[in-house]
């Protein structure tokens, strides 16, 4: 599945490498507060953090003049990746409203009802399935293992964006690519299945 998040940080690994390097100095421009961190890279690069803040690194000798006006170049942009980086981590920090076993419950029967379409595939065998609270995914499928974890939120989106989902995970038992093969069979046992997608960023129900 696509990252549910555009622009995230790549984790704590990036920070620790920051600070064998030159101290990272606080700036700003454009409105915008960043981290500028000058290291041996051959471009500017600009991620945002998991905690909104704006991490910048760039060549030794690349003035720093040069790197604002690339930082207020963006301002719109970062505005709006923060704003989506924010919101996906209230988010994740939210109680799901529904349990575990509520979940499975319905994800086993969501499956049930798509595993004919794929029983030759699968050898007659249903796959496992298996329900975790993930941050960027709402479905893996590990075809070796003939198991397929949902994110225990997708129990909280529409059914028919549920239904996409678990479908869309079956179709990896055929291609475990997202390849127009792929996505061929995808559409050919849901026609419908791009506007079920987009019920994936429908805000949760308030009651499930
Ligand atoms: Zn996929």
């Amino acid at each position: 599945m696509p990252p549910a998040v555009p622009a995230s940080d790549k984790g704590d690994e990036a920070v620790k490498k920051t600070n064998q390097n030159d101290p990272a100095a606080q700036r700003s421009a454009g409105g915008v507060c960043y981290e500028l961190a000058r290291k041996r890279v051959k471009n500017i690069n600009l991620r945002i953090r998991r905690d909104g803040s704006v991490a910048v690194s760039a060549p030794r000798r690349t003035p720093a003049a040069r790197i604002d006006a690339f930082v207020a170049g963006r301002a719109e942009w970062i505005a709006k990746a923060r704003a989506q980086v924010l919101a996906a981590e209230a988010e994740a920090q939210r109680p799901c409203a529904v349990s575990c076993e509520e979940a499975l419950a319905l994800f086993t029967e969501l499956s049930d009802a798509v595993f004919p379409l794929f029983a030759r595939v699968l050898d007659g065998r249903p796959p496992v399935l298996k329900v975790r609270q993930m941050k960027t995914r709402w479905g893996v499928c590990a075809p070796a293992r003939r198991q397929i974890t949902l994110n225990l939120r997708l129990a909280e989106k529409p059914r028919a964006a549920a239904e996409y989902v678990v479908l869309h995970e079956y179709a990896h038992f055929v291609h475990p690519n997202h390849s127009p093969a792929f996505w061929a069979v995808v559409a050919r046992y849901m026609p419908d299945y791009k506007a079920r997608r987009t019920l994936l960023k429908a805000p949760a129900p308030t009651k499930p």
